[in-house]
């Protein structure tokens, strides 16, 4: 069987697999081995999928409705999906504007296979949801990083976007509250950067709205296609209940764009999975036209566990970290720890050996911010309760307090 081991297609031998999911992995595995461990990777809230939502489910299976549903998904969940992006983001969407998909990342990637060729490129701004630049890849285009730094609140500038626009530029990717800092764009932001592409008529914008509810300080939130509408002719404005209603296993992801592009999608998709599984478009169903509650509950835990997560990390003696304004993630520089020694005499050269010694001598797991495109970082999720967070700082912090200047004997 090593033989054909090399007959890889070519776009996929040369992609990386999803780090978040890596360390998730490496988390779950040392535990299994009876190390204790508090993982902090996985981007996934904690709660369970609200009751009702999980009645609708049980009852779609007693119901019998247990077959195959239209490619792009039930007329009802269009309805619903179409009622959400009208009610909630003032988007001009009628049922036959959306589209339904195996999860979020299904949207996503198959937005990118059904429109990109060799040499198209995507600009996708750093820090970026790990799965951005492979997703281009194994579509066999090319991802444009652009660096957003702390110093601009690690979003993308006006500037830097004209900048990174060529010829070849077919897509831009945006994520607010982004994952993994937390940045969110305020609506100036949005319309400065709606200018920009205004004026480049060839870009299509890819809006990941998956974190929209999970938003802090009372501030609104705006997605591009709402702020410009002149550009929602060009823009897939997409989301998903993983995050909104605590469902990430029950992968549904939804999007609005130009028809042009959904039909693409559709295509693409019967030729794929055939569509999302019928139960889980009717839990979707009742996560979208059911009581609202569970979204404001699940704000107001992330709001508080973002305070206690950003105040205990910042007094760790080498980490800080900016608060963030959305998603479940503390995006903390640990520039300051690299080149000191752990006590099992580990030098920390990087981002990534301070993840993995995190992991393997404190039992806390995190994913290091090269995965997302920008060193020196570590994304701490917040996705636990106060308790197990309490408990994982503090050994962050003891972690960090344990390590040494000198060079180590044995590193
Ligand atoms: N989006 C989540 C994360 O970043 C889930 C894992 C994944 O799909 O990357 O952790």
């Amino acid at each position: 069987m090593d033989a054909f081991a090399h007959r890889l297609n070519m776009n996929l031998a040369r992609a990386q697999p999803s780090a978040t999911y890596r360390m998730m992995d490496r988390a779950a595995a040392r535990r299994a081995s009876g190390a204790s461990v508090i993982s902090l990777s996985a981007g996934e809230p904690d709660f369970d999928t609200p009751e009702h939502v999980r009645e609708a489910a049980i009852e779609a299976i007693r119901a019998g409705h247990t077959r195959y549903t239209q490619v792009a998904g039930m007329r009802s969940l269009h309805e619903a999906v179409a009622a959400k992006f009208q009610r909630e983001n003032g988007l001009d969407v009628g049922w036959q504007d959306t589209i339904v998909c195996s999860g979020g990342k299904q949207v996503i990637y198959n937005a990118l296979a059904a429109t990109l060729n060799e040499g198209d490129e995507v600009i996708v701004p750093a820090p970026y949801w790990v799965s951005y630049p492979e997703m281009v890849s194994l579509c066999g285009a090319q991802p444009v990083v652009v660096s957003c730094g702390v110093e601009s609140s690690f979003k993308l500038t006006p500037h830097a976007l004209s900048q990174a626009i060529g010829p070849r530029t077919r897509w831009l990717i945006l994520n607010s509250p982004s994952n993994p800092t937390g940045a969110v764009y305020t609506r100036d932001e949005l319309a400065a950067l709606a200018d920009v592409l205004l004026a480049h008529p060839h870009v299509l914008v890819l809006s990941d709205d998956i974190y929209e509810h999970l938003i802090f300080d009372g501030v609104p939130f705006h997605t591009i296609a709402q702020v410009e509408p002149r550009l929602a002719a060009r823009t897939l404005t997409m989301n998903g209940v993983s995050k909104a209603y605590a469902m990430t296993g029950w992968r549904i992801g939804y999007g609005t764009g130009p028809r042009w592009l959904l039909d693409a999608m559709e295509k693409l998709q019967s030729q794929q999975t055939s569509g999302a599984s019928s139960i889980s478009q009717h839990a979707a169903l009742a996560a979208l036209t059911g009581t609202q509650d569970c979204i404001t509950k699940s704000r107001i835990a992330f709001e508080q566990r973002r305070n206690l997560v950003v105040d205990l990390i910042n007094v760790a003696t080498g980490l800080t970290c900016s608060r963030p304004g959305g998603a479940f993630y503390a995006f903390a520089s640990c520039s300051a720890l690299l080149g000191m020694t752990t006590p099992a005499g580990k030098v920390l050269r990087s981002d990534e050996d301070v993840a993995t010694a995190l992991l393997d001598e404190a039992g806390i797991a995190t994913v290091h911010g090269s995965a997302f495109g920008v060193g020196h970082y570590i994304r701490i999720a917040y996705a636990l309760d106060d308790a197990a967070l309490t408990d994982a700082c503090r050994i962050i912090g003891s972690f960090c307090s344990s390590l040494s200047r000198g060079v180590a004997a044995h590193g």
